[in-house]
């Protein structure tokens, strides 16, 4: 049973002409399905809309073709055609009872306009971020005419494809905010004093609501802090004030901070509910009902924000997509079952890649309507199979559980004393403690299922996998960091001199750590090799992180972690190299060359940590395929390999290809469905 403290989060919220019937806001989330892929995105929101989210909301949702962001996979209401693909998931919203929003957008510097060709326009004449050749046209008064045309002529579509609440994005790469940002340097009555400034959003709420009608909800997502110091927007003076300019006209203020990168922090660099100190008094200045963001997981954090009165709603992208369900098990008193979210963004990198949403906790996003996985329910078993699974990290954690809720006989075997893998391991290293919630999640839910058995400190052999005598073996027996240099840059071991000592990422993780000056050399380029820098910093170490590649951690570009990581290393002292790749050691010196010019260059070192590539631990395999060549495996059937002892890769990998094998055990044919252009119609 539910906690009576947290029956605040299920009391109806009124927004404008519409009822919210609980305070879980789905805030708008990119997640690379949109208008290229509307039937798995339609399948998603509503699967959140089940989940007990009240309002479900789109991602950015273009008005116009001169307001382009492709290739990013967004949606549009560019004209009635682009109205199917959006009623499709209003449908699916409805359906569970919940609010269907629209987040109506117009970019401005974020958008080249590739596809489409427009000019691009904005307040000012400016370059396009990304670097690419081309400038903003600054808008005069026939372009801002204009604009508030096609937003209307969008609200009208938003309301004929069925929504309920149109929201205003006055996010901070949207043309209403870069009106209201002291940034702004205009000279007519769009720029100079606040009240002029936010005179475009004030308009743009009017033509939403003039499109949308009366049955439609307006609401407006806006940065309230630029996080950009005295010359950007500051909640503390004009955030609150242009918040009290306004403070009525929409239904409902959505509000964000900074940047998709300080919104959305991993947990590396910010923890749960960050965005608070920027709320404060924002309710002093509108009656209206306050959604704020801040990776919500806990339901007393939840419940805490509206009994103080900073919010009204508990707004949420990646909490609602690492758990779906997490409002429906808050409401039933399951709290332990709750899939927290890590912070990790892998999710926001699934929008960099223009591909189906993907999430290290929750293997079910954004295969929702392609492979028909629910995030809850899970097919029976279809035999009485007893399954062993060797290895204990994500991959196998993950594949005993949901074999286990399948209801299959498992028996999961780990060589340590405790469950985890890498995910232990890894979770101690600085700023990713909050990574343990994906074996914690796991533990939990096995911990429930009787049929799932648990043996710590059992390495197993061939022989003991034998013996066993098993229908079925899952091996998930993970990998190893090469010590041989080997990676994106060598593929063949490099002449490592003895006068250097090697060392990597799981000997600094099992305590073997070097003295002297240290050279971590980066070619894995996610977070592993800042974090081991990080980490022999904090130790006081003399640590220089050097990567061929252009940019420190360059893959974490695409969680929105690079500038952050650089400026930690910066912070505790790391020295940073980009653009050199190792060519050995020699006599106390790692060899360099330089990855564009091609020029050698050498450093002194007294220690080599090298974070390249892993190897799968795959013995296991070899050995009992051979096995079963042989036609030698007793009972045994089939053995397979899954997560990093199949191919190391990211955590989200492991977990997927965990869930993946049981799903698919003894299921019949996989499926992948694709959406595709029917050019018949
Ligand atoms: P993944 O990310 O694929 O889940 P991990 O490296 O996190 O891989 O986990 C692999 C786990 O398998 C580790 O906890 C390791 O101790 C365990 N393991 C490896 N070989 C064996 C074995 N032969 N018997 C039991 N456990 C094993
Ligand atoms: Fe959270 Fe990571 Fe899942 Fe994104 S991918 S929702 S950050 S766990």
């Amino acid at each position: 049973m539910r906690d009576p403290r947290f029956d605040i989060l299920f009391q109806p919220v009124r927004i404008g002409p519409v009822v919210a019937r609980n305070r879980f806001y789905q805030a708008p989330h990119c997640n690379g399905m949109g208008n290229l892929r509307p039937q798995a995105h339609a399948a998603m929101r509503g699967i959140k809309a089940e989940g007990g989210w009240a309002v479900v909301n789109t991602e950015h949702c273009s008005v116009h073709p001169s307001g382009d962001l492709m290739p990013e996979v967004l949606q549009m209401l560019w004209d009635d055609g682009d109205i199917p693909p959006l009623a499709l998931m209003v449908e699916a919203v409805h359906e569970h009872g919940s609010l269907a929003g629209v987040q109506l957008a117009y970019p401005a510097y974020y958008n080249a306009n590739r596809m489409t060709r427009e000019v691009p326009l904005g307040p000012m004449d400016r370059p396009v971020s990304g670097h690419h050749p081309v400038q903003v046209r600054a808008m005069d008064k026939s372009d801002i005419k204009a604009l508030l045309g096609w937003w209307k002529a969008a609200a009208q579509r938003a309301r004929k494809a069925g929504f309920d609440i149109l929201n205003v994005d006055g996010n901070f790469s949207t043309i209403a905010f870069q009106f209201i940002s002291p940034r702004n340097q205009r000279a007519d009555e769009y720029g100079g004093s606040l009240k002029n400034r936010v005179r475009l959003l004030k308009e743009l709420i009017e033509a939403t609501r003039e499109g949308g009608g009366d049955a439609c909800a307006v609401s407006v997502r806006l940065i309230i802090d630029e996080l950009f110091g005295p010359e950007g927007l500051r909640a503390a003076d004009e955030g609150i004030e242009a918040i009290g300019l306004l403070a009525e006209l929409p239904d409902l203020w959505d509000l964000v901070v900074g940047t998709w990168a300080d919104d959305s922090p991993t947990s590396r660099f910010a923890s749960e509910n960050d965005h608070e100190p920027f709320m404060t008094g924002i309710k002093g200045v509108t009656t209206k009902p306050v959604v704020g963001v801040g990776r919500f997981t806990s339901p007393d954090t939840m419940a805490s924000l509206i009994r103080r009165g900073v919010l009204d709603m508990i707004g949420a992208a990646r909490p609602s997509i690492a758990d779906p369900f997490l409002p429906k098990k808050i409401e039933e008193g399951r709290y332990e079952d709750i899939r927290e979210c890590i912070g990790c963004n892998i999710c926001v990198s699934s929008h960099f890649a223009m591909t189906n949403l993907r999430c290290t906790q929750n293997p079910t996003m954004g295969e929702e309507w392609r492979r028909g996985w629910h995030p809850e329910r899970i097919p029976t078993r279809s035999s009485d199979a007893s399954v062993l699974v060797v290895g204990g990290g994500p991959a196998g954690l993950e594949c005993a559980r949901a074999l286990g809720q399948r209801g299959y006989q498992v028996t999961l075997a780990e060589r340590q004393s405790r469950l985890g893998g890498r995910v232990t391991r890894e979770g101690e290293l600085p700023g990713l403690r909050e990574w343990l919630r994906v074996r914690d999640w796991r533990v939990t839910q096995i911990d429930k299922l009787p049929n799932i058995g648990v043996y710590l400190e059992s390495d197993l052999g061939l022989a003991d996998v034998l013996e066993f005598d098993a229908d079925e073996v899952v091996l998930a027996t993970g990998s190893q960091w090469r010590a041989d240099g080997v990676g994106r840059a060598a593929f063949k071991p490099l002449p490592l001199s003895a006068s250097v000592p090697v060392f990597t990422p799981d000997d600094i993780m099992g305590g073997n750590i070097p003295s002297g000056r240290i050279i971590v050399y980066d070619d894995d380029h996610y977070y592993m090799g800042a974090v081991i820098a990080e980490k022999l910093a904090l130790m006081g170490k003399n640590v220089t992180l050097v990567t061929p590649a252009a940019d420190i951690s360059s893959f974490t570009i695409n969680t929105l972690e690079n500038i952050r990581t650089a400026t930690r290393l910066y912070e505790r002292g790391v020295g940073m190299v980009t653009h050199m790749a190792l060519t050995g050691t020699h006599e106390g010196q790692a060899l360099f060359i330089d990855a564009r010019t091609g020029a050698t260059n050498h450093r002194e070192t007294d220690a080599l940590v090298l974070v390249t590539a892993r190897l799968p631990r795959n013995e296991l395999f070899e050995a009992l395929t051979a096995r079963l060549d042989k036609g030698d495996a007793g009972r045994l059937r089939r053995v397979s390999r899954i997560g990093d002892c199949e191919a190391p890769a990211a955590i989200y990998a492991a977990v997927y290809s965990g869930h993946r094998f049981a799903q698919e055990f003894e299921n019949g044919d996989p499926t992948l469905r694709r959406e595709r252009i029917n050019l018949a119609t």
